[in-house]
């Protein structure tokens, strides 16, 4: 069977066992996300890389490619939701760029920046979460969290360590460390690990590494995130 389907008119070619997203990244078509990671079991909870396929709402990164499909990706209503979604991160979380370490590297400000987001749009909520920095080398700042599993995922499948879960439900859902004090000094975390790379905000970081590149040189200053089809590349240490 030809593996060729379609996305806003133009044609790609898949493998089989792709999903949409896979697919897209492949053909350097960029569809927005947060949780997803090329190297990391898809999740499916960001909703920002929601498509139609075939008329049906859909995340592209937890639908199989399949032949034949015709996938609206980048168009003014689909955008529309992802503003609004991307609008509500902002503002539930600390998300203030300018007096954030990770500006210029951060996959939600570089999406809000493909999105045409320029101001918040909804009422600041300044949460006054806790910051975690116990551990030697990583810090978690809680204000920066926006629940998208991917450390949890990256410490399960790719470190095998299990370090992070998500505790709680609705609005109080937060990130969990698995050790019996709760905190980072405590677990098995590594400054190697895969969980603390993948983070696409500004809430797990490496210590003693704050602004060695200036702002204004950093990757997705220097590479809008729509430009290779795949988000994740910094996440990858492919940094410029
Ligand atoms: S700490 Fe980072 S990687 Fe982990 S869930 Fe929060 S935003 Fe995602």
């Amino acid at each position: 069977m030809n593996n060729t389907l379609c996305i806003d008119s133009q044609d790609i070619s898949f493998e089989s066992g792709q999903s949409i997203m896979q697919a897209a990244c492949a053909a350097g078509v960029f569809i927005p996300h947060l949780c997803f990671h090329p190297d990391i079991s898809p999740h499916g909870s960001c909703r920002l890389c929601m498509v139609q396929v075939d008329g049906r709402l859909l995340p592209a990164c937890t639908t199989p490619a399949m032949a034949g499909q015709k996938i609206e990706n980048n168009t003014d209503s689909l955008n529309a939701q992802r503003r609004l979604v991307t609008q509500m991160l902002f503002v539930e979380g600390d998300h203030i760029c300018p007096g954030c370490e990770k500006t210029g590297n951060c996959q939600l400000q570089a999406v809000a920046y493909f999105l045409g987001l320029l101001e918040p749009g909804l009422p600041q909520m300044y949460p006054t979460r806790n910051i975690d920095a116990s551990h030697a080398d990583v810090l978690l700042d809680f204000n920066r969290c926006i629940l998208c599993e991917l450390c949890v995922r990256a410490s399960r499948e790719m470190d095998g360590k299990n370090v992070f879960a998500i505790g709680g439900r609705g609005q109080h859902a937060h990130i969990v460390i698995n050790a019996t004090s709760g905190r980072l000094k405590d677990s098995a975390l590594s400054i190697e690990d895969r969980a603390v790379d993948v983070c696409p905000v500004g809430a797990l970081m490496k210590k003693h590494q704050a602004y060695q590149k200036p702002i204004g040189q950093r990757f997705y200053d220097q590479n809008p995130i729509d430009q290779k089809g795949d988000a994740n590349s910094h996440q990858r240490g492919e940094k410029t």
